[in-house]
């Protein structure tokens, strides 16, 4: 939609069409007549949708306890599952895992789990916007939110334009979190430090990471609050993501109609909440990254387990070497040292528990396997919210992952849910 083509004035106004915003934009266009304008700054809808979307359909994976309760949840679960129509993958031999896992501490969670691709969620998404856009919400692409003024009710975009707004819904995701940041400065919204995740991504031969034929994306919960995340396998690779002042790691996978290429890889992440005197865990990953960047030339570092158990560093000459027989699918990371850049207590729970790991599933630290760092997953400081409905002043809500609502696609989207609920309370 062009700019010209926008009203002055709508009853609600979505900044953000990830699935936080996709999910409130359907409750609320299904339900009410209400003028709806969705507005995202990308070319493209849609933010994490449009990555491996890899959708869990379990409580807790995905929903902060601090927020939901299983039954608010699996509610909502039901209700996402009717946008994004999941076909669960099948999980087998889980019992063997889960018994080694309980015997060391180790917790293996059993997730019902919908694999899309990154290959195939564009159509997806493609399908979801032309749904909107039949039930009348007017969709503005490549359109950015400069700011929110709270005294004269509207939003001004990159382009100076301003248009009102009744309500007003905030789901930039966590890309954005100092935007948010910003904008809840300016409308006076309490908010708190959130948590930050600071971990490496493995990646390693199928043939050493077995379980992922029978289970996709295992959710395994280690102590000292690590735990594995987004598991890649088939066609899988890794890429890295621009941020403002570093790169953070993450994976793909293509659908399964894509040749295999026998590789894995997943996140082994923990989780850091930093008390006083610190203030933002934000910060502190941001400092962690330029770290890297500072250390591997402006990139990402990448060290095969047999260097990091013999304490040396990996190089780039012999990255490939004898052993060391597949090629890292992320070839802009650099060959390195991972303890020279990694907090001691970080680097020791997570190696700890990919030991752990190892006994659960031998083979996951062949010496081949390479670890990447750094993956930081940093999410806004949190809002004070004033009911369970993520508003947090009158007419104001904030949700998705930027406030903590959510930490994942299908949790996103139930957070958008819950937020129109309240509006439709509120308006009808
Ligand atoms: C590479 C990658 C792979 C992932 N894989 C998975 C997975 O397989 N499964 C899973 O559950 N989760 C996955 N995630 C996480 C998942 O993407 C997020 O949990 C989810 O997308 C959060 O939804 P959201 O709506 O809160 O934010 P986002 O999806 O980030 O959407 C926010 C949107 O707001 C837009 N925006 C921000 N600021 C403005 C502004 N000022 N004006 C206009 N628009 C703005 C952004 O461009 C973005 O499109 C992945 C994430 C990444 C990065």
């Amino acid at each position: 939609m062009e700019k010209h083509t926008l009203n002055s004035h709508y009853d609600v106004i979505i900044v953000g069409s990830g699935p936080a915003g996709l999910g409130a934009a359907f409750k609320l266009a299904e339900n009410s007549t209400l003028s709806i304008l969705l507005i995202e700054k990308k070319k493209i809808s849609s933010g994490g949708l449009r990555n491996d979307c890899k959708q869990n359909y379990t409580y807790p994976v995905g929903f902060p306890c601090e927020h939901w309760s299983k039954e608010e949840a699996d509610a909502l679960l039901i209700e996402v599952a009717t946008h994004l129509h999941p076909k669960i993958e099948p999980k087998i031999n889980l019992e063997k895992y889960i018994n080694r896992a309980k015997k060391i501490g180790v917790e293996i969670l059993s997730i019902d789990q919908a694999h899309v691709g990154t290959d195939k969620s564009s159509a997806l998404i493609g399908d979801l916007i032309e749904k909107l856009k039949s039930l009348h919400v007017s969709i503005a692409l490549k359109t950015e939110v400069k700011e929110v003024s709270e005294k004269r009710k509207h939003i001004t975009l990159e382009d100076g334009t301003n248009i009102g707004f009744d309500t007003l819904i905030l789901a930039p995701g966590r890309a954005d979190y100092d935007w948010l940041q910003a904008q809840m400065d300016r409308l006076g919204i309490v908010y708190h430090d959130n948590i930050v995740d600071i971990g490496v991504r493995i990646e390693t031969r199928e043939e050493n990471y077995p379980i992922v034929r029978d289970y996709y994306d295992p959710k395994i919960l280690f102590p000292k609050k690590v735990r594995t995340f987004c598991t890649n396998s088939g066609c899988a690779h890794i890429v890295r993501e621009k941020y403002k002042g570093y790169y953070s790691i993450n994976g793909h996978s293509l659908s399964r109609e894509n040749e295999r290429n026998n590789l894995v890889n997943f996140a082994m992440l923990k989780t850091i909440r930093l008390t006083e005197p610190v203030v933002s865990g934000q910060q502190f990953g941001k400092i962690l990254g330029e770290m890297v960047m500072q250390l591997s030339g402006g990139s990402v570092i990448m060290q095969r387990v047999g260097d990091f158990r013999m304490g040396v560093r990996s190089k780039m000459e012999t990255f490939n070497n004898d052993l060391y027989d597949f090629e890292p699918t992320l070839n802009s990371a650099v060959a390195g040292d991972l303890s020279l850049c990694m907090p001691a207590k970080i680097l020791r729970d997570i190696w700890k528990s990919l030991k752990m790991l190892d006994t659960i599933i031998p083979g996951v630290l062949h010496p081949s396997t390479i670890i990447y760092y750094p993956e930081i997953k940093t999410y806004s400081n949190k809002p004070e919210f004033i009911d369970k409905h993520f508003c947090v002043k009158e007419g104001y809500y904030i949700i998705g992952d930027g406030a903590g609502t959510s930490r994942g696609i299908t949790a996103a989207w139930a957070s958008g849910i819950r937020a129109a609920q309240g509006i439709l309370k509120e308006r009808t």
